[in-house]
């Protein structure tokens, strides 16, 4: 695992050297896929989809998130859920720590990295954190202080990234903005939430191009939705701009609770094979990855949209006899 305590001191992560291969798969179901079910899946089933990612070979999880429960019912037993999982000595477990209360209930638990949340969009900010940009981000200070004094690394995710529900498109320079600011918290780990699948190939090169010009220390991790179609175009395109690191959902869960239309974060297995197929190095093993979706859609008592998990690797191949074929 390479993350470190982010001082401003330590190597940036973002891959320079074309020849590496590795990717890394951070699996946020269990949060962003859950906390807009209206199911509430109990605290040992959360435990055994946890571990049954590590073993596909995962190893950086956003668990959950330790948002007040009142906001957030589906993810209260966040707590429970960390201290109950099998990590392995290489398991980076991660959860959203959007305020200093927050980060009170994290500090006791086996949490290794807590993300910071603004959104980069005025209307959204105030919907999802219930106050404007300004103050999330003066309020940041004491967070990723607290979660420091905890031993907790500090992280930072941007939501909306993209484009906005509310505002429509999102200046590159207020989200270069908001970077900077976590940047100047010592953050050398910032994701960009495309929280209601506005992000296109287009955009996602723009912006990303314009963070990296402005913060070449930091490393940034795309966390995209595949809202409209175009979520794993989107990687190919991070791809080619230097990302290594991507978020996603198993059986493609998620959405976003105070976005109206925002649907599915972009499928782990989807994303597994897409880039094992083009050569990327995962560490995933792909038939258990679909054994997690599997799961998810066993718990949640409904059919994911995963595509991967419906028709199988590549080359798993049928048996002839077992299938119809056209008369005449
Ligand atoms: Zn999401």
């Amino acid at each position: 695992m390479t993350h470190s305590a982010p001082t401003g001191a330590t190597a940036p992560r973002m891959a320079r050297d074309p020849a590496d291969r590795r990717i890394t798969v951070i699996e946020v179901g269990t949060r962003d896929g859950l906390q807009i079910e209206s199911t509430l899946v109990p605290t040992a089933r959360k435990i055994e989809i946890v571990n049954a990612i590590i073993d596909s070979g995962v190893r950086e999880i956003e668990v959950t998130s330790f948002v007040s429960p009142k906001a957030v019912p589906q993810l209260a037993d966040a707590a429970e859920v960390l201290e109950g999982i099998r990590k392995r000595p290489d398991t980076y477990l991660m959860a959203l720590v959007p305020n200093v209360k927050a980060a009170d209930r994290a500090a006791d638990t086996p949490l290794d990295g807590g993300l910071l949340l603004v959104s980069a969009s005025e209307t959204h900010n105030r919907k999802n954190l219930n106050r404007d940009i300004a103050a999330s981000l003066a309020g940041m200070g004491a967070t990723a202080d607290r979660l420091r004094a905890a031993r907790i690394d500090v992280m930072a995710a941007i939501a909306v990234a993209f484009g906005c529900p509310f505002e429509g498109d999102v200046p590159y320079e207020r989200v270069v903005g908001i970077a900077r600011a976590y940047a100047d918290l010592g953050v050398d780990h910032i994701t960009l939430g495309d929280t209601t699948g506005m992000a296109t190939p287009s955009n996602v090169r723009g912006l990303l191009r314009a963070l990296k010009a402005a913060l070449p220390q930091v490393e940034f991790v795309l966390h995209l939705h595949n809202t409209r179609g175009v979520g794993l175009a989107n990687v190919l395109v991070g791809l080619e701009e230097g990302v290594r690191r991507f978020d996603a959902c198993a059986g493609g869960l998620g959405g976003c609770p105070f976005a109206p239309g925002a649907t599915g974060n972009i499928c782990t297995e989807d994303l597994v094979y897409l880039l094992q197929e083009s050569g990327w190095e995962t560490g995933v093993d792909l038939e258990r990855s679909i054994g997690v979706a599997m799961m998810m859609e066993e718990t949640l008592g409904r059919r994911l949209v995963g595509q991967v998990m419906r028709a199988g690797p590549r080359l798993k191949l049928h048996a002839v006899d077992a299938v119809r074929t056209a008369q005449g």
